[in-house]
């Protein structure tokens, strides 16, 4: 069906930052951007200058930079000034016991006011913050601090214990645990960052990081082999701030709340640094979603800028525009959504029940910052991503019968999307991996991994991903790091595992899985499984559901054809089969 396009009218436009897409785009330089920040003497840059001490510097110490929101509901405040304090005590802490620049420094906290301490901290350090989803298993967790080299790690001592503990002997470099809630009797090797902190000066001299300096390390995941580390460097902080301005409209006097889990990359890009940049004051809550709690949130804290995802978005809808109108939502002024497709159901129900509609915008943890979005002043088409942010050049691409790669101009057809490399939060390198991180390139062009078309006007639609990756809940998965989970278990001989659509959260995680001989694929043996990935992996990346097979569709090199597990799923064509192995036929 064709969706109507909403049009904003003069009053929905009134103080955006961005007006006029065309002009402001065509005239557009990241030295602009660039100029809307501090620096630090000699050309340095540092990322928690500009989110944190440029502000009190100014003399807006006293501003209100985060507020916490507890699972009882009891919130804690932080002004910019007890924020600067905060993150120069964890800086100072990681300078003494010898935690220097380019040093890896992890997180494996939930959404707690500590977080933001030690990654703010981190980068004043110029050490290299690199957060883990908490609800990942020890084995993900494992595989990344591995690849990341950490030297520090901040976590609960419950996270510690189940997830780190086990293996922390194989891992060197990891030389210091900090734990934000230190029992009486702490694990041997591990420091209580709260009275380490207290013993801490809050007065520290940034470490003058140049643009170029490593200061984030976000993991993603490919179609096969490990994790891959995206290097992010300080100048990222350029892209940071003027997405937060143009894509969410934010202002220094905005409440902004951004959902997302501090595990991901929109965590950081516009859970900490791209609000604090601009002045504004970051709404965190520590709970899970809970419908009433976020719209109790909404309201009480008079967010303002709303930044979501899709599965949550729907798990609204579910339960009705009715509770939705029960709120004051008045002070809400933009909602934005992100990380996986945003049906077009979901932009209209939003105008249905918030009188206004969610802003689709695409990034992806490589971009390190919103590459195309929908803007407060312009038409909102549901289903479209929007368009590209300004210094972004984008475009879709097909490969040509000679091995090329070109551009195709022709409106709504479909090819990979891509971008202009060149916009400051570029990943600079898979961790590394040289050759994994060359192979993004192409005829000077970004390869993204995801499908989309353009149309006449120039709006982008999102299609689907090139790759096997899955998204579900908004989280991306490896499927390669499911299947060697699995065949850790003595039973399993193959595992192959897509990703099959669920209403709510978009996708979800199947497995399949072919069983050593004489192993018999009973019930009990099939939760086993269930329960054994759920262990290794963490509920997050674990599969939902696992079927048997005798066989698993391979290539004639002996790759596991995902393609067709899941067109066979699905009940999909099964498109061009020239490939499997002949028993398989
Ligand atoms: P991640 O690197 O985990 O942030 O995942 C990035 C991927 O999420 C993209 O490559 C897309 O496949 C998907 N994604 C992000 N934003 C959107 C969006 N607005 N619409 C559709 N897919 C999205």
């Amino acid at each position: 069906m064709a969706w109507q396009r909403i049009r904003k009218r003069p009053e929905d436009c009134i103080g955006a930052n961005l007006q006029d897409y065309e002009g402001y785009a065509g005239t557009f330089a990241w030295s602009q951007a660039r100029a809307m920040l501090d620096g630090l003497p000699g050309g340095a840059l540092n990322i928690a200058h500009e989110a944190v001490d440029r502000h009190v510097d100014a003399g807006r110490g006293d501003r209100l930079a985060l507020r916490w929101i507890g699972r009882d509901g009891q919130a804690s405040d932080f002004t910019y000034a007890a924020l600067r304090a905060q993150s120069n005590r964890f800086a100072s802490l990681l300078a003494q016991l010898g935690v220097g620049k380019g040093d890896r420094v992890f997180s494996l906290l939930g959404r707690v006011p500590e977080l933001y301490f030690a990654a703010l901290g981190t980068l004043k350090n110029g050490s290299v913050f690199s957060p883990l989803f908490s609800a990942f298993g020890p084995e993900p967790i494992k595989a990344r601090m591995t690849i990341g080299e950490a030297k520090a790690l901040v976590t609960t001592e419950a996270f510690y214990r189940r997830k780190v503990e086990p293996w922390r002997k194989e891992l060197a470099s990891l030389q210091q645990v900090f734990l934000t809630d230190c029992s009486k009797t702490p694990p041997a090797g591990t420091t209580d960052l709260a009275a380490a902190m207290a013993a801490s000066p809050d007065a520290f001299a940034i470490v003058p990081t140049a643009p170029g300096d490593m200061a984030l390390l976000h993991f993603t995941s490919g179609t096969t082999g490990r994790p891959k580390g995206a290097v992010h460097v300080h100048e990222a902080v350029v892209a940071h701030h003027i997405t937060g301005r143009l894509a969410l409209d934010l202002h220094p006097e905005d409440v902004f709340w951004c959902t997302a889990d501090p595990g991901w990359v929109t965590g950081t890009s516009y859970g900490i640094i791209s609000p604090l940049t601009n002045g504004a004051t970051l709404i965190v809550d520590q709970a899970e979603f809970d419908a009433e709690r976020w719209y109790r949130i909404l309201q009480d804290q008079k967010v303002t800028v709303w930044y979501t995802a899709p599965t949550a978005i729907r798990m609204l809808m579910k339960i009705g525009a009715d509770t939705t109108r029960r709120f004051d939502l008045s002070k809400l002024r933009f909602m934005a959504s992100v990380g996986e497709p945003l049906n077009p159901e979901a932009v209209v129900w939003g105008m249905e029940a918030f009188g206004k509609p969610f802003h689709d915008n695409w990034w992806q943890t490589e971009t390190g910052g919103i590459m195309i979005a929908n803007y407060p002043a312009m038409d909102v088409k549901p289903g479209s991503m929007g368009r590209p942010l300004p210094g972004v050049t984008a475009a879709v691409l097909e490969h040509t019968a000679d091995g090329g790669i070109r551009e195709i101009e022709r409106p709504m057809a479909m090819g990979e999307l891509a971008l202009r490399p060149g916009w400051p939060s570029m990943m600079r390198a898979y961790l590394n991996e040289e050759e994994r991180y060359r192979k993004c390139f192409a005829g000077g062009w970004y390869l993204t991994g995801d499908l989309a078309m353009r149309d006449d006007e120039g709006y982008y639609w999102f299609v689907g991903r090139a790759d096997d990756v899955i998204k579900s809940a908004g989280h991306l998965i490896g499927p390669f790091e499911v299947e060697s989970a699995l065949m850790e278990h003595p039973a399993v001989a193959e595992a192959g595992v897509i990703g099959v659509p669920d209403p709510t959260a978009g996708e979800i995680v199947k497995a399949f899985v072919a069983l050593k001989n004489g192993v018999e694929p009973t019930e009990a043996l099939r939760k086993e499984l269930l329960g054994h990935a759920r262990k290794r992996l963490g509920p997050a990346v674990a599969p939902k559901d696992i079927a048997f097979r005798a066989n698993l569709p391979k290539t004639r090199s002996g790759k596991i054809m995902r393609r067709l597990l899941k067109a066979r799923e699905l009940g999909l064509p099964e498109g061009d089969v020239s490939t499997l192995e002949s028993e398989e036929r």
